[in-house]
Parts: C-alpha cells; sequence; structure tokens
C-alpha cells in the first residue's frame, strides 16, 4: 500500500511513519517543511521525504494523491494561542488547503483519513462526548478560539456529504489531547504557545512559573501517542472495511485529569527525575486568568471525555497507557533530549 501523509514531521505524522514502516511494506510518501523529527526514518527504503509547503506544492501533492492509495492530511494548525493570535491563518491553513486536498481524494477516487478533533465538541455539557449524537456546542463569534473547531467542523461535514453521496471513502478520527515525545517544542513553548503539556514541561526546565489558566480546574483526558498510533494502524488497514465511512473518538477516558492535578504530578516527577533531583529551585505553580494568559478572544472547554464504543467495537481497540506512565516517558523524552542538547558542542567550538 502507498500511504501519502501530508505534516509527515508533525507529531502524529512523525510517529505514524516509524510504526509502518517497522510493521508493514508498505511505502510513505511525506510532505513538511522541516525534517527535524523524522530522523529514525529519513534514509529508510520505503520512506520518500519532499520538503515543501501545501499551500506551494499543490502540483506534486496532487500527483501523489492520484498514485498513493490512502491520504492523511494532518497539516493543520492546532494550538490554542494561535487560534487568537491568527485566526485567518487558521482558516486558511485548516480549513482552505485541506478543502482542496479533500476535493482531490474525491476526484481521484481516494480513500482519505482525516484528523477531525475532539475540540468540534467544543464546550458540549455531556459527561462523555459521543461521535454520533453528542451536540458541538461553540460560543459567539468574538471568541476567535472557536475558528478553529468550526473550520475542521465544516470540513468534517463536508467529508460525510460525500461519503453520503457515494463519492468519498473516509474516516474521521478524533484525537483527544494525545501526548509523547515530540509533542511540541520546548522552544515554541517559550513564547507561550503550545499546549499544555508541552507549557508545563518548558516551565519546568526553564525554571519559569507554571501557569494555572483560571485556576486549573478544566479537565483533559491525556491520551499516550503509542495507544492512538494503534488505532491509527487499524484504520489504515481497515480489515473487513471496519473503519469505512465511520467517525472515530481516539482518547483515554480513564486518563481524564484536572490541569492543576497534571501541573502536580508533573512538578513532582520533575523533582524525583534523575536528571533534575538534585536542582536547588524549581518552578512554582500560579493562576492567571484566561485574558490575560491568552488574550480575550479565548473560551475554555472545561471537561472533555471521550466515550470511545465505536472505536471498542468496530476497530476492537482499547487503550492501555496509564497516565503516569504517558506522562513519564513524555518528560523523560523532552529531558533527554535537552540533555543531548547541552552535551552536543557548538558549531563554533
Ligand atoms: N492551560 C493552562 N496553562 C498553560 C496552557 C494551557 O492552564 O500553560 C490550560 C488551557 O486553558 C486548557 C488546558 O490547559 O484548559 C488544555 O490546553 P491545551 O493548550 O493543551 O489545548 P486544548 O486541550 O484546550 O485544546
Amino acid at each position: 500500500m502507498k500511504v501519502l501523509i501530508l505534516g509527515v514531521n508533525g507529531f502524529i505524522g512523525s510517529h505514524l511513519s516509524t510504526r509502518i514502516l517497522a510493521e508493514t511494506d508498505w511505502n510513505v510518501y511525506g510532505m513538511d517543511l522541516t525534517d527535524h523529527k523524522l530522523k529514525g526514518v529519513i534514509g529508510h527504503e520505503r520512506f520518500h521525504f519532499i520538503e515543501g509547503d501545501i499551500a506551494i506544492n499543490k502540483e506534486w501533492i496532487e500527483y501523489h494523491i492520484k498514485k498513493c492509495d490512502v491520504v492523511l492530511p494532518l497539516v493543520a494548525i492546532a494550538t490554542p494561542k494561535t487560534y487568537i493570535e491568527n485566526p485567518l491563518g487558521v482558516f486558511e491553513l485548516d480549513f482552505e488547503e485541506n478543502l482542496r486536498i479533500i476535493k482531490q481524494c474525491v476526484r481521484y477516487n481516494k480513500r482519505i483519513i482525516f484528523p477531525s478533533t475532539s475540540e468540534v465538541y467544543g464546550m458540549c455539557t455531556s459527561e462523555s462526548f459521543d461521535e454520533y449524537s453528542s451536540h458541538l456546542v461553540l460560543g459567539p463569534i468574538p471568541k476567535q478560539r472557536w475558528i478553529y473547531s468550526c473550520s475542521k467542523q465544516l470540513l468534517d461535514r463536508v467529508i460525510w456529504a460525500y461519503g453520503q453521496n457515494g463519492v468519498l471513502d473516509f474516516t474521521l478520527i478524533r484525537p483527544f489531547n494525545w501526548i509523547g515525545p515530540r509533542l511540541d517544542s520546548l522552544e515554541t513553548a517559550k513564547e507561550g504557545s503550545s499546549r499544555v503539556v508541552t507549557q508545563f514541561i518548558a516551565a519546568l526546565v526553564f525554571q519559569q512559573p507554571i501557569v494555572l489558566v483560571d485556576g486549573g480546574t478544566q479537565s483533559r483526558s491525556f491520551t499516550y501517542i503509542d495507544d492512538g498510533i494503534d488505532a491509527l494502524m487499524k484504520i489504515l488497514k481497515n480489515e473487513g472495511s471496519m473503519a469505512t465511512g465511520q467517525i472515530f473518538n481516539l482518547g483515554n477516558p480513564k486518563n481524564n485529569c484536572t490541569i492543576k492535578d497534571l501541573a502536580a504530578k508533573l512538578l513532582d516527577m520533575y523533582k524525583h527525575h534523575p536528571l533534575h533531583r538534585n536542582d536547588t529551585k524549581y518552578s512554582e505553580i500560579i493562576i492567571q486568568d484566561a485574558d490575560t494568559f491568552y488574550g480575550k478572544g479565548y473560551q475554555d472547554i472545561y471537561t472533555r471525555v471521550p466515550s470511545i464504543e465505536n472505536a471498542r467495537e468496530r476497530l476492537r481497540w482499547e487503550p492501555k497507557i496509564s497516565l503516569e506512565d504517558a506522562l513519564r516517558m513524555t518528560l523523560d523524552s523532552f529531558l533527554i533530549e535537552k540533555s543531548s542538547d547541552h552535551a552536543s558542542p557548538c558549531p563554533e567550538d
């Protein structure tokens, strides 16, 4: 099988490529702006990488959509701070560029596995979110945070409609706060624009305060990347068309945790980590209101727990990694990466 991954150097793309090359005989064709997360796969005979931008290298993309069997368009801005600072950038990249790719999948009759998002449920008040019955609840227009959710939701609806017309073979996946090595970079976290786990790890590493937005009573269901990739592999294999025309929440309801508890757990793990247990100073945990941290365009989501019945039943998938293990492995990977950065000599040396 030939798999096209746009955004192959991203968090999900890089982990998925590694797994595909290790476990199958498939070929991966990937495009991204850079390749720094692909160290383990660049040079592999079945990994075909091109440096490029989906908004520019349109001919390469169209040619490879024609050539491949399945397309994963993973390019998107997916950090809340950017939804508020650059909402039109989110719309142009996440919506417009991806719509073109979806339409090409229709034109060339190619299967698409499209990354929807847990963010589409917005401020849904259900205890757990169900793909087929939960309401998708967004805030008012001046709350620009919702442009990401809204863009993704409309693409979900477009894909669904093509599917109903019988002209698109699709699966929609909804990752719930996936975490793990290579999630975001600590450097972007320095500017405050990463997702919460990287943000907190960066605060620990750079001895800055860990900020709990509005007190940190909001919660998320953190899911380890390897569990997510297990589900994606089943979807790609698609035995008996088990994933065709389906929407899957991919998250770990057992790992639901408040942001406040998350901060406490990470601080504790950091204090006991072999590389840092002898530090003399550690980050403090502080509270900041959302307007100060994000700006006026922000609105939070207080609970986000997935129902994963559909994935359990159809994919026979069950996330296995506990929150503690997921955080430990994520923290470890960032700290090891950071210490090897220090260990490697500067170019001028
Ligand atoms: N958050 C926080 N401190 C930070 C970054 C994020 O308290 O330094 C909160 C944020 O307000 C949200 C949650 O952590 O409630 C998760 O934020 P994230 O950026 O990971 O994305 P989301 O899950 O909202 O898409």
